[in-house]
């Protein structure tokens, strides 16, 4: 009996100690990418050098769009009334804010990972695109779809949201993309790098191998993994897509790193 029981044990010992072999190189693979500082040096538009350091690439800019804008003051170099170009919208609402110089600092996972628990993504910016403007997830406010306001976004698929409270005079706010950012699609091409979540894995456009790309062939993260033109061991990405949830899904794939304002 004595014997059966040391049996047993060893049994066990042994069984568990291999299964967390297995679940080692599982994360192992996981873990594997570590992005370059070139990767991230597409990102043109800063307000101090881009670094990496102690596993977080750090990215700080002031959100103010490089492209036109009808939300610019009138007397603004890159003021232009609305030009009637952006296909979602149907009946264009200039909301009253205005652009405003912020100070984002970016804190994102250099070496991103899948998260083993992925919550909603926070109203606010959940990431950054190539020209420094922040992306926005697909709701308006707390479970609020983007609907009404699809028709205050300019030429270039952004708009400025209120500052907040105390802050709000009518003339500024925090100029973000909710969704496609046109600006840089036209610029770098609509199959390109456009920018990263706040989890550090990237994001591309709406469209590869030159096929639109649509939310039902993603995950519910809205991304999917295989060899990128920047990646071409493959990498988990995400899409931005014609239609809703546009930029990502229920939640960030990987750990989020932070931004503040
Ligand atoms: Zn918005
Ligand atoms: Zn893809």
């Amino acid at each position: 009996m004595k014997k059966f029981f040391i049996l047993c044990f060893l049994t066990s010992f042994l069984l568990i100690s291999c299964s967390k072999n297995e679940n080692k190189e599982d994360e192992i693979e996981e873990t594997e990418i570590e992005i370059p500082l070139s990767i991230y040096q597409k990102i043109y538009k800063t307000t101090s050098d881009i670094y990496i350091q102690d596993g977080f690439v750090y990215i700080h800019t002031d959100g103010v769009p490089d492209h036109k804008s009808p939300y610019f003051p009138v007397n603004h170099e890159l003021y232009e009334s609305y030009d009637g170009s952006n296909p979602f919208v149907s009946n264009f609402n200039k909301n009253p804010n205005g652009i405003s110089t912020l100070s984002l600092r970016f804190r994102i996972p250099n070496k991103p990972k899948k998260a083993s628990f992925s919550g909603p993504t926070p109203l606010g910016p959940i990431g950054v695109s190539l020209n420094g403007v922040p992306f926005y997830n697909q709701y308006a406010g707390p479970d609020q779809p983007l609907t009404r306001e699809i028709n205050s976004f300019d030429q270039f698929n952004g708009h400025p949201a209120p500052l907040g409270p105390g802050l709000e005079d009518g003339f500024s706010g925090r100029y973000h993309y909710h969704m496609e950012p046109f600006w840089i699609t036209q610029s770098k091409g609509k199959d390109a790098l456009i920018g990263f979540l706040l989890d550090g894995f990237p994001v591309y456009g709406p469209v590869e191998n030159g096929n639109p790309i649509y939310s039902i062939s993603l995950d519910e993260y809205h991304g999917h993994s295989h060899a990128t033109s920047e990646f071409p061991d493959g990498i988990y990405h995400y899409h931005v897509t014609s239609d809703d949830p546009y930029i990502n899904g229920s939640g960030f794939y990987g750990v989020p790193g932070t931004v503040n304002e």
